[in-house]
Formats: C-alpha cells, structure tokens, sequence
C-alpha cells in the first residue's frame, strides 16, 4: 500500500464524501500509477503520496461538497491533465457518465490507460475546448462542467459554458485569489448563459486556501460562442 488511506477517508469525509473499502483500493492503485509514470512522463509536480492524497484525491473531491451529480449524470471534466479532478470523482461515483477533455493526447493516453485498469467507464477525448464546444454532440449536452487549474475565468468560461445544459451547472475550481476573477468575469459569464449562484471558501488539510464557484447556466449560450483560440487569448471577454 502505498497511500495513508486514513488521511484520505478522513480527508473526503470533510468534505462530504464517504469513501468505501474498495475505493480506498483504488484510489491506491491511482495513486501507484501516477508515481510509476510521472517518472517517464511529466503528469504531475506532486509527487509525494500525502500530498497526492490531499492537493489531488481530496481537492478533486471536494466538487461533491458544491454539487452532488444524480445517478448518470452527465459530468464534464475540461483540461484534465493528468485525469483531475476526473478520475477521483468516478472512483467515488462509478454511476456518472464522464467525459475527461484535454488538448495533449501523451497525458490522455495515461488517463484512458488509468481508468481501464481501476475497472472504470469514461469517455476521453482528445480535442481543444473551444472546438468541441461548436460541435453539436457536446454541445449544451452536460449537467455538469467542471474544470481545475486550466485558464482565469474569464477564459475559462467561455471554455465550459457552451457545453453546459441550460438548467445544468459549471464549476470552477480555483485556489486563493478567486475573488479577483470573479470580478474579472461576471461579465463574460453573463454574456456566455451562465450567473454565479454560490462561492464557497475552505482549506485543505494542508492549509491550502479553495474556492469552488458555481455557475448556474441560466440561457442557451450564442452560437458566436466559443471564438477561435487566438481572439479568446487576444481579447478575453
Ligand atoms: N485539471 C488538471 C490539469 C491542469 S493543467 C489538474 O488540475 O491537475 C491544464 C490542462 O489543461 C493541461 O493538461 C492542458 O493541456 C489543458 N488545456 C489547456 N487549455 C486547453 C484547451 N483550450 N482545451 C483543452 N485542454 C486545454
């Protein structure tokens, strides 16, 4: 075993989430295949199991303290790097229909690998956010969009928006500071069909400052929606 199992019940059970034996054994098994691959592979800057138990397993975790998914839902993780928060939200919730996105297909190819091996079912897809989310198939598709250290969100929410159902939820998962971009972007979340419903602050148990927004997608979002790359960089809205 390589992983303190007891830090991280007790570490998901603040936050909400009750984890099983049998998901302890997985997250273990994660966790082992990280280490393992990092080493060929740059997937992560954490490297030590405390810290991927509390700044991966349990900050990814932490999304079902904002929103808990019905059985099936439809989940969204856009740039899931190296599968987070991902892959910890199937390990808890096998039901949710997944989708991991991301722009590099080396990191992808590790997170289809990881997911077959814990004996899991999700959907990767190897695309750039602002392409997929003109493509009608996934499209305003999902209940919920959720996304970690990708872009400011502003940028950010222009990425997720358009895939989010109309009644369904975005949430961006930030560090300190959010403040600051919650500013920066009330208006582009408008602008995009979406309006921010609740903010909700805790810290890790390691002293590391979180913030959860969360989006409520309140009307369709224009077709002009996502822009190309390079005028959502330009000219952020
Ligand atoms: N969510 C993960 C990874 C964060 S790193 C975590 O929190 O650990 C940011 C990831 O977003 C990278 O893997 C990068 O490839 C991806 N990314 C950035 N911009 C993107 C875009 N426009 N479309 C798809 N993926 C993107």
């Amino acid at each position: 075993m390589i992983i303190n199992k007891e830090l991280l019940r007790e570490n998901a059970a603040i936050l909400g989430t009750e984890l099983s034996g049998e998901m302890l054994e997985k997250f273990d098994m994660l966790a082992n295949l990280l280490i393992e691959t990092n080493k060929s592979m740059n997937l992560t800057a954490i490297k030590e199991p405390d810290d991927i138990v509390v700044k991966h397993f349990a900050d990814s975790l932490s999304l079902y303290s904002a929103i808990v998914p019905e059985n099936g839902a439809k989940v969204l993780d856009l740039g899931t790097g190296a599968g987070f928060p991902g892959i910890p939200l199937l390990i808890a919730r096998p039901d949710l229909d997944l989708t991991m996105l991301d722009s590099t297909a080396k990191k992808l190819k590790y997170v289809a690998d990881t997911v077959e091996a814990l004996g899991l079912r999700a959907e990767v897809f190897h695309t750039r956010a602002e392409d997929a989310g003109k493509n009608p198939l996934y499209r305003e598709k999902y209940d919920i969009v959720c996304s970690r250290a990708v872009a400011a969100l502003n940028i950010l929410s222009e990425y997720c928006l358009p895939f989010v159902k109309v009644g369904g939820t975005f949430v961006a998962m930030k560090s300190a500071k959010a403040d600051e971009e919650i500013a920066c972007a009330k208006q582009a979340i408008r602008l995009l069909g979406g309006e921010i419903i609740e903010k909700k602050t805790f810290f890790l148990s390691d002293g590391g400052e979180r913030t959860l927004i969360i989006i409520k997608k309140i009307s369709q979002t224009s077709p002009k929606y996502p822009r190309p790359s390079a005028q959502i960089s330009k000219k952020p809205l």
